[in-house]
């Protein structure tokens, strides 16, 4: 059997990405795109380089529209899953099994692939930027998380030049580095950056003096398993070349379906209100049908926006579906 490879394939700013394919004027510019609660769920490189944080609120960056011409987009989530569709059909002709992990990120099987990933990765980056308007990194490594490390890597060497060497931007293949190379890019990147460390076991290990990736690689496994978990053991594992997290090619049924937005600006007719919970209600209902599931509860809220200075407005209403649906 071919030894395990794995790509991971991610959209770039995926929902700013999707706004600029139908608003190019918003190429090259500050954009952020807002969630409903009003919080930055999604930042243009240009917004990145202005130092606004993941999650930050408006109110807390909207000075930055007048002095910086920053762009405030409320989420619009079926286009960028439609977008994502698209996007996910083409990247599966990268490999053999595809593994769709999020709404832009996908892990593609590269085992016993020949010839020049990077070049075949390539053609796959092209046709889905030139398709679909998507910009996307590709990561290549032995294991998963090898993969994704090697995704941030592709993306932070595009939009930091210098920071890792430049022919990994874009598609960063970290097994076809030697030994050498490899060492000084994982050396080269700080242990929080590995997937499933999160900042509490990152303080940790940089108390420990674990600082890179490279030291979190070079651990001692016992050490792992007695000071941390056996999940970071399995992470240490599969940044040492064993694969230990297998693809997952089908999804699991969603046991909620969840469809909200915010509006731009508030709604006060009943009729406005009810035309967009009969919208919602039947975009839901539609995700329901493709899974092929069955609800036996749906659950109504509205409230106004909790960085409004006037008071608040919060309703909710649960409606049990009656009779109860049964599987035919
Ligand atoms: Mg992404």
């Amino acid at each position: 059997m071919a030894s395990p490879l794995y790509a991971l394939v991610d959209g770039n700013n995926f929902y700013v990405s999707c706004e600029r394919v139908f608003r190019p004027s918003l190429n090259a510019k500050p954009v952020v795109v807002l969630s409903n609660d009003g919080c930055a769920i999604a930042r243009s490189n240009e917004a990145k380089a202005l130092g606004i944080a993941m999650g930050a609120p408006w109110f807390k960056i909207r000075h930055m529209a007048e002095s910086n011409g920053l762009v405030a987009l409320s989420a619009n989530f079926p286009l960028y899953g439609d977008l994502s569709d698209r996007m996910m059909s083409l990247v599966a002709g990268l490999g053999h099994r595809q593994e769709i992990y999020s709404i832009d990120e996908s892990f593609v099987d590269l085992s016993g692939i020949r010839g020049d990933l990077v070049k075949r990765s390539r053609v796959i980056r092209e046709r889905v930027l030139q398709w679909v308007g998507i910009p996307c990194c590709i990561g290549i490594g032995q294991t998963k998380t090898l993969a994704k490390l090697a995704n941030h890597i592709a993306k932070t060497a595009e939009r930091k030049p210098g920071s890792y060497p430049v022919e990994l931007a874009q598609i960063c293949n970290l097994a076809a580095l030697e030994p050498t190379a490899r060492d000084a890019v994982l050396a080269a990147t700080p242990v929080e950056e590995v997937w499933g460390v999160g900042r509490r076991i990152a303080a940790q290990l940089k108390e420990g003096g674990i600082h890179t990736v490279l030291d979190l690689a070079r651990m001692d496994l016992a050490t792992v398993r007695q000071r941390w978990s056996v999940v970071l053991e399995r992470t240490v594992r599969e940044l040492q070349g064993q694969s230990c997290v297998v693809l997952q090619d089908t999804a699991p049924d969603k046991q909620e379906i969840a469809c909200t937005r915010s509006f731009g600006r508030p709604v006060t007719a009943l009729e406005d209100l009810s035309e967009a919970v009969s919208e919602f209600a039947s975009r839901a209902a539609e995700k329901l049908r493709r899974q092929e599931g069955l609800a036996n509860q749906v659950l109504t809220f509205v409230r106004t926006s909790p960085f409004r200075p006037d008071p608040q407005y919060s309703r909710s209403i649960v409606v049990p579906t009656s009779p109860p649906p049964t599987v035919r």
